[in-house]
């Protein structure tokens, strides 16, 4: 299937070649040239499947080419999920559910496509003829990097190096990070935030002199952030997986609509429901919630995306980001596939700090979009009422989507069953979930976890607590001026070692 850049149509490649390269040579996103459909009979075979059988069968119409490893693939990636579903849906109230996506390795819903990207690039590179090293560059908002180095630990021919703001991710996120095993992983601490992470990554990937370097030590670079379409299109799948779970049920009928809200960073999660919605998934509106770094609130409700405001740091450390790099793709949807103005509008950003929608644009997007954000105290609210109400505990960042949720419901009198998706297990967040149920945390994630467990009946992910066990093994930081020269120290390393 053809890929196209966001920023030049001209631009081409197959879906193994864009995963190979993560990012368009012109620093676009790819995208596919037509959105494949879902007929009534595709869903009825939807039905009858497991949620591996699921992604199998919507991931093969985005990658055909890798459609005869598909069914391996995902049985592998799906059965290191600790619940026979890796995407259960719970109800909680008549018109309102959770979809549960945390149940991987890493205990956050980056697994759902981190389990399966390594396999998919290293059968991409075979396809290609890429005979190269790939050294996978994340900056992560917490989650992403634990996800990438479980999921490319000791991958064969592929090695991970890793880019965290070293005061911007929870401590059980960081830990899990630092005691990561594996001979060919690498994880460095940033005084940053993400957008510094990410920019300096995008940098690396635009900087023709070192990726030449880079090439004479036989590597060659590749994303696993969700700017690679092999982050995105594992997660157009559990869309799907929800709607027919509420068939299923007997919740719905086919065609009936469906809303679903996502708590929003990087827009990787969303747009992937947007990809679902143009594939033929009947859903109502899309609700993108954001916590105070609101700049997506603003960009659906003013129809400007601006950079110009202040970055602040919030109990949901992986939705703290300011350029939504996934929104590019929804853009150039948007703009009518308008490659010449979505690279403009990206340059623009990039230049003087922001861009903005024709008030055309905006109606459309108002058409499938509703967008919200909640401040601390609301997501706090939101997360320590569903606990009394409903006996449901979720982390911070689902607890963004539920207090988003409530205003939707507010403003629009919408009826509509909802599916909050919830992205993180809330052992992670131990400290702030347990605040926001009204408990005292100790000040120790060791006694804190244990305290939570008692309070729900959770259970607790034993790698989790096993964590405070495992030694220390990746202490650097670094400043932002350093990165280059860390990412080319270390590429001499893995490239002596071929
Ligand atoms: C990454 C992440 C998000 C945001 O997802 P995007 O795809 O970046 O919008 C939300 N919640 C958690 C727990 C995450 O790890």
């Amino acid at each position: 299937m053809q890929y196209i850049s966001t920023r030049n149509k001209k631009i081409t490649a197959s879906s193994p070649q864009a995963i190979v390269k993560g990012l368009a040579d012109d620093g676009g996103l790819f995208v596919p040239l037509k959105f494949p459909s879902m007929s009534r009979a595709d869903f009825d075979t939807l039905l009858e499947l497991d949620y591996a059988g699921r992604a199998e069968f919507i991931m093969a119409k985005f990658l055909p080419e890798l459609k005869s490893d598909l069914a391996e693939f995902t049985k592998n990636a799906y059965s290191k999920f600790d619940d026979d579903d890796a995407s259960p849906l719970i109800k909680v109230d008549d018109g309102l559910y959770f979809l549960e996506l945390w149940h991987g390795p890493t205990y956050a819903f980056k697994d759902v496509a981190l389990t399966i990207l390594p396999l998919l690039l290293a059968k991409s590179k075979e396809l290609v003829g890429d005979s190269y090293k790939t050294l996978i560059l994340v900056a992560t908002s917490g989650d992403t990097g634990k996800a990438a180095l479980e999921g490319f630990k000791d991958a064969n021919g592929i090695n991970v190096l890793v880019l965290y703001p070293t005061d911007g991710v929870s401590n059980l996120q960081k830990l899990q990070m630092q005691t990561t095993t594996g001979g060919n992983v690498k994880v460095l601490g940033l005084h940053g935030n993400f957008d510094d992470a990410q920019s300096a990554v995008k940098d690396i990937f635009g900087d023709s002199k070192l990726t030449e370097e880079l090439k004479r030590n036989n590597i060659n670079l590749s994303s696993a952030n969700s700017i690679n379409i092999g982050r995105l299109i594992p997660q157009v799948a559990y869309y799907f997986s929800a709607y027919a779970d509420m068939i299923d049920s007997g919740n719905i009928k086919f065609g009936d609509k469906v809303n679903f809200c996502v708590p929003t960073g990087n827009f990787g999660n969303i747009l992937a429901g947007y990809y679902a919605l143009q594939m033929g998934l009947p859903i109502g509106k899309l609700v993108c919630a954001s916590n105070k770094n609101n700049v997506l609130t603003d960009f659906f409700n003013k129809g400007t995306y601006s950079l110009k405001r202040e970055f602040y740091k919030t109990s949901s450390p992986s939705m703290d980001i300011l350029i939504s790099s996934n929104l590019e793709r929804l853009v150039f949807e948007i703009s009518g596939r308008d490659d010449l103005l979505t690279a403009k509008r990206l340059k623009g950003l990039s230049s003087g700090g922001d861009y903005c929608l024709t008030k055309d644009e905006q109606q459309k997007l108002s058409n499938l979009f509703w967008a919200g954000f909640a401040s601390e105290e609301e997501a706090f609210g939101a997360l320590g009422q569903a606990f009394d109400e409903y006996g449901y505990i979720m982390d911070t960042h689902t607890a963004v989507a539920y207090s988003v949720y409530n205003d939707y419901v507010k403003a629009t009198k919408d009826k509509t069953p909802c599916v909050i998706v919830s992205t993180a297990s809330p052992y992670k967040f131990v400290k702030d979930v347990l605040f926001a149920i009204g408990e005292q945390p100790t000040g120790n994630d060791k006694k804190d976890i244990f305290l939570l467990e008692d309070l729900t009946a959770l259970p607790i992910p034993e790698t989790l607590s096993q964590l405070f066990k495992m030694p220390i093994l990746h202490k650097d930081i670094l400043d932002k001026e350093d990165i280059k020269d860390a990412v080319l120290k270390y590429s001499k390393e893995i490239g002596a070692k071929k």
